[in-house]
């Protein structure tokens, strides 16, 4: 829940200047808005949010709502799995969310791969988003998936995970130290007169580009045993990780401004290009879609490869839309969410 400096916070960056300051003097404009200041910046970003990302998925993606299949048999393998490992995973605690997610991800992205496989998706999601949320605290456990079944997917794909995954760990760890924040304190203070051509923002899609784990995940779309053919799919994959990055920086803005956050790539695009959030957004919807239609020309014709690379571009949609965690619900972006874990 917000805190009312991380509201302050938000209706600083979100909300129109012209009408901020009407607020903050008091202003004839502030004493006719019937609205309580608290409850306005949440409306104002669902607001702001909705037309743009329901154009986005609806128009560019051509999404339309897939609720993934029965799931009895994912959660059961994906259960008795994750209890093998170790990782806490109590009730009602923020590992035992975070694993629903997981088992959400892969009902949804990868919905005709073998449970096995899927199994091996909902604990790379799972290790990968408890370290995303709490690096410091989980260090050793993303050595984990790279550890674990790889062989399913190739050995050249295989391969790339585990060097995806130690650029994830490495600079999930990086972002927790004081340089990371050090860069972005200084560049927040001296804006643009101190970055001329915003030279720093290579530095934002450096870390980005590695944090997102964009890389292992697209190759997650095609374990060999059912795509043989590499030369079929392997010239989507950068723009599939691109989409798995950015992507989610679009569908996660919601809950992580909800949350105050102030370091993910779309706070430090803003903050590089001198711009306000929401129109990073906007250039990250163009930037996605026509990633997407790169994807779509490259894979066109080539079924099952074609299925597989649409069943993860808009069952992750379905994914983000579905999971509590991105809190879509809250401004009419969600979708009724089905049974897909056990309670
Ligand atoms: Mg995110």
């Amino acid at each position: 829940m917000s805190s009312v400096g991380t509201v302050t916070a938000v209706l600083q960056s979100l909300a129109p200047q012209s009408w901020y300051r009407s607020h903050q003097a008091g202003s004839a404009l502030a004493n006719d808005t019937l609205k309580p200041q608290a409850e306005r910046p949440e409306k104002t970003l669902g607001e702001k949010l909705r037309p743009l990302i329901t154009s986005f998925v609806e128009n560019d993606l051509k999404y339309e709502p897939r609720p993934p299949r029965d799931t009895t048999a994912l959660w059961k393998a994906a259960d008795e799995y994750a209890s093998q490992t170790g990782v806490p995973r109590e009730a009602g605690s923020r590992s035992a969310k975070i694993f629903q997610t997981g088992v959400m991800y892969a009902a949804c992205c990868v919905p005709r791969h073998p449970v096995d496989v899927q199994v091996y998706v909902v604990m790379y999601s799972w290790l990968g988003l408890l370290l995303d949320d709490s690096a410091a605290e989980h260090e050793d456990d993303l050595g984990r998936p790279a550890a674990a079944d790889l062989h399913v997917l190739g050995r050249g794909p295989a391969n790339f995970i585990v060097t995806a995954s130690l650029n994830f760990l490495n600079s999930n760890l990086l972002q927790t130290g004081a340089a990371f924040r050090g860069i972005a304190a200084t560049a927040a203070a001296n804006g643009n007169a101190g970055n001329p051509n915003n030279s720093g923002r290579s530095w934002a899609r450096y870390v980005r580009e590695k944090d997102g784990g964009g890389d292992a995940v697209a190759y997650f779309t095609f374990p060999k045993a059912m795509y043989p053919n590499q030369e079929e799919y392997l010239e989507c994959i950068p723009d599939l990780a691109r989409y798995i990055n950015l992507a989610n920086d679009v569908l996660s803005f919601y809950k992580e401004e909800r949350a105050g956050e102030n370091d993910n790539f779309i706070s430090q695009m803003a903050m590089y290009e001198d711009k306000d959030k929401i129109a990073v957004v906007e250039d990250l919807i163009e930037d996605v879609a026509q990633a997407v239609e790169r994807i779509r020309a490259t894979i066109k014709g080539k079924e099952p490869y074609t299925s597989a690379v649409e069943d993860h571009i808009l069952g992750y949609v379905a994914f983000h839309k579905l999971s509590p965690r991105y809190q879509l619900a809250e401004v009419g972006l969600g979708e009724e969410t089905l049974k897909v874990v056990p309670k």
